[in-house]
């Protein structure tokens, strides 16, 4: 089982880079999870564009999907060329539902619903759906493959939520999307601090700090990462495999 980082920008890309997107690979089998802003383009560097088995879309804030309208016209565009599409998979959140009607109606997805504790067989994978502390429903996975397990947090403010879901992590994606510099009453994104604090706690072995706010200097973030002390961590690097082992 490896991830490669389509996007790591949080909110919206910064220059030259993507939202959150990560191709997940399993017995050769391509699992795209979540599809932001500027990811159907980076994810034309790994795959065709009729190379993918599942995606994934963990909440439907718009740095998460919105790369799924402009596939459909790089499926569309294709096909009347006649390149073969098979029918892929694709599951998210229930809500909100105008955004669910939009993508089933006006852009034709057929969408499979999950929820909290939904389980999912993934290619010989197992995939479990967590939800997380965000102000819309959205959903962390864990995936456990021969022994192996591999955690996207998705977007998550810190809370014992995570307890449970990231514990004995191989490969570990996180959201960091806040700095303790910039620390405010109501953040719906975790600091470096609450990343090591959690995966120190559950046992995580390696962690990718991700959704990576432009706005911020990656120098601060990760300054205040390895201020934290001794753990096993890097920020998430767009196009970079990491093999969960
Ligand atoms: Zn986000
Ligand atoms: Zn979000």
């Amino acid at each position: 089982m490896e991830v490669t980082i389509l996007g790591c920008s949080g909110g919206y890309p910064g220059p030259g880079q993507a939202a959150s997107g990560y191709l997940l690979t399993i017995n050769d089998k391509k699992v795209l999870i979540d599809c932001g802003s500027g990811v159907f383009s980076n994810l034309q560097l790994h795959v065709p564009l009729n190379g993918l088995d599942a995606i994934l879309i963990t909440h439907l804030h718009a740095d998460h999907y919105s790369d799924l309208m402009v596939m459909r016209y790089g499926i569309d565009m294709n096909a009347k060329h006649g390149m073969v599409f098979k029918d892929v998979p694709i599951f998210a959140p229930r809500t909100p539902e105008n955004v669910i009607h939009s993508l089933s109606s006006e852009w034709g997805y057929q969408i499979g619903y999950i929820s909290d504790g939904t389980e999912l067989p993934l290619f010989g994978a197992k995939a479990k759906f967590f939800r997380t502390n965000h102000p819309v429903e959205c959903y962390g996975i864990r995936v456990e493959y021969e022994g192996k397990v591999f955690v996207y947090t998705s977007d998550c403010a810190v809370d014992s939520l995570l307890a449970g879901h990231l514990d004995d992590a191989d490969l570990c994606i996180m959201d960091c999307g806040e700095l303790e510099a910039n620390r405010r009453s109501n953040m719906f994104h975790m600091t470096p601090q609450e990343c090591y604090s959690c995966a120190k706690a559950l046992r995580v072995k390696k962690t990718i700090l991700s959704h990576l706010v432009p706005l911020y200097d990656r120098e601060d973030v990760e300054l205040e990462a390895r201020a934290c002390g001794e753990w096993n961590y890097e920020l998430a690097q767009t196009n970079k495999t990491y093999r969960v082992e």
